[in-house]
């Protein structure tokens, strides 16, 4: 395995002083390698796994030409242009009842929605415009050639290959995947993530909080992020600022999991001996990033682990979580789909301070104003608030070169929750 130091310091404009937030992020994709474990699962128990194979169709679907309405099947060569055409109903297709015989000239077949278009058909008409008369079916002109049908393989082709590795499955692939008659699939195995909080001051819930300690927030915040993403959880608790104890996780962690993630203890004065303790077991870098919340920040390896030292401010948290660690756990996860979260350019309501030289990530509530989404800060800012993060409904992505922002202004947002 190369150094770590010697793949990240190749890349152009790397400065672990003053990293900027796509550099950081290029970084540590450079350095990691996806799981290559795979495992069969059943279908429903695929949702959210990242597929390993492709998914080729043996048949059509639909298999057959179907109607697509409820209505009469009928040729279109049968209409005549300019007045109604009268045909003679001779049997019905329901779905999954399909008509037996063929229809001739003159003739129809009553349908209903996703039935085998008769042999000899190739249209349909919707029944509200057909008019009976005696035993005949009185067509109004102006019907089109195949119109309300369906054509076999217009949802998916035979043979042509309809999902690849790679990609997280979501519910519509687990439908498209039913539709195709498979009832199991290889995926990813699921990544082991260990995570543990540093600090002194930490209580756990449960005991009392003595003068001058917290109650430990981030192990449930990462707990969150992390169940979210669909890895397996190893949850090591708290441990203290001493270096045999902080060693004897790190070693732990390393030995059970593909990445380590922790909070606390990676700011300047509090990282040095951290990285002596980290220089025996492995390689780990000290960054200090170019944004707010979450400036230090640690990356590297331990054993064969990818290890992720997040800030100790529970805002900064969140906020490296999802800007880095998020992506970089769904690249070891093996998903080569792009997941990078979409950025909505919307109005700010009100001006907001910022600082030009680093990228901001600012806690937003998108909102609508009239018939505009607009979007506001949540108010204070500090990276110990962690109610702006439960208030926000997005981060305002303030981009590393921009200056403050005045209302009216467009600003870029990404939305904390997706549709699929
Ligand atoms: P540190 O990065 O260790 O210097 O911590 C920065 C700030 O975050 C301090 O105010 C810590 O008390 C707080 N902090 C660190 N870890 C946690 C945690 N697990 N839960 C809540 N607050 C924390
Ligand atoms: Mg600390």
């Amino acid at each position: 395995m190369n150094k770590i130091i010697e793949v990240v310091s190749c890349l152009d404009g790397y400065d672990p002083s003053a990293l900027r937030v796509d550099k950081a992020r290029e970084a540590i994709r450079a350095c990691l390698t996806p799981v290559a474990g795979i495992e069969r699962v059943a279908t429903r128990s695929a949702l959210g796994r990242v597929l390993a194979e492709q998914v080729v169709p043996r048949f059509d679907v639909p298999a057959h030409d179907n109607s697509a309405m409820d209505g009469y099947a009928l040729r279109a060569a049968d209409l005549t242009p300019d007045r109604d055409s009268r045909l003679e109903e001779v049997g019905a297709a329901l779905a999954g009842r399909p008509y037996k015989g063929k229809v001739g000239h003159g003739e129809c077949v009553r349908v209903t929605t996703g039935a085998v278009m008769p042999a000899g058909t190739d249209t349909v008409v919707i029944q509200e415009v057909v008019r009976i008369e005696g035993g005949a079916i009185l067509v109004p002109p102006g019907q089109k050639r195949g119109q309300n049908t369906r054509a076999a393989g217009e949802d998916l082709k035979s043979g042509v290959a309809v999902l690849g590795p790679g990609r997280a499955l979501a519910p519509a692939d687990l439908g498209l995947i039913a539709s195709l008659g498979i009832g199991e699939v290889s995926v990813r195995r699921r990544l082991r993530v260990a995570f543990f909080s540093t600090g002194d001051e930490l209580a756990s819930i449960g005991a009392p909080l003595a003068e001058g300690q917290v109650y430990d927030s981030n192990r449930y915040t990462l707990y969150g992020m992390l169940s979210r993403l669909g890895v397996e959880l190893i949850d090591m608790g708290v441990v203290r600022d001493e270096p045999a104890l902080l060693e004897a996780a790190f070693a732990s962690a390393a030995a059970n999991a593909d990445a380590i993630v922790t909070s606390g203890g990676v700011s300047v004065g509090e990282a040095d001996y951290t990285k002596q303790m980290m220089a025996k077991l492995g390689e780990v870098l000290f960054w200090t990033i170019a944004m707010r919340p979450g400036r230090p920040m640690a990356f590297g390896r331990i054993g064969d682990a990818a290890l992720f030292g997040l800030p100790g401010n529970p805002v900064a948290v969140m906020v490296t979580f999802y800007q880095f660690v998020r992506d970089a756990l769904l690249h070891l996860s093996g998903r080569t789909d792009d997941f990078t979260f979409p950025l909505l350019r919307v109005t700010a309501s009100h001006p907001i301070r910022k600082v030009a030289g680093r990228t901001e990530y600012q806690r937003g509530v998108l909102f609508r104003d009239g018939g505009e989404w607009k979007v506001r800060t949540t108010g204070q800012q500090g990276s110990g608030v962690l109610r702006s993060m439960s208030e926000a409904n997005c981060f305002i992505v303030l981009e590393h070169e921009r200056g403050k922002v005045e209302a009216g202004e467009l600003v870029q947002v990404q939305l904390f929750d997706g549709l699929v």
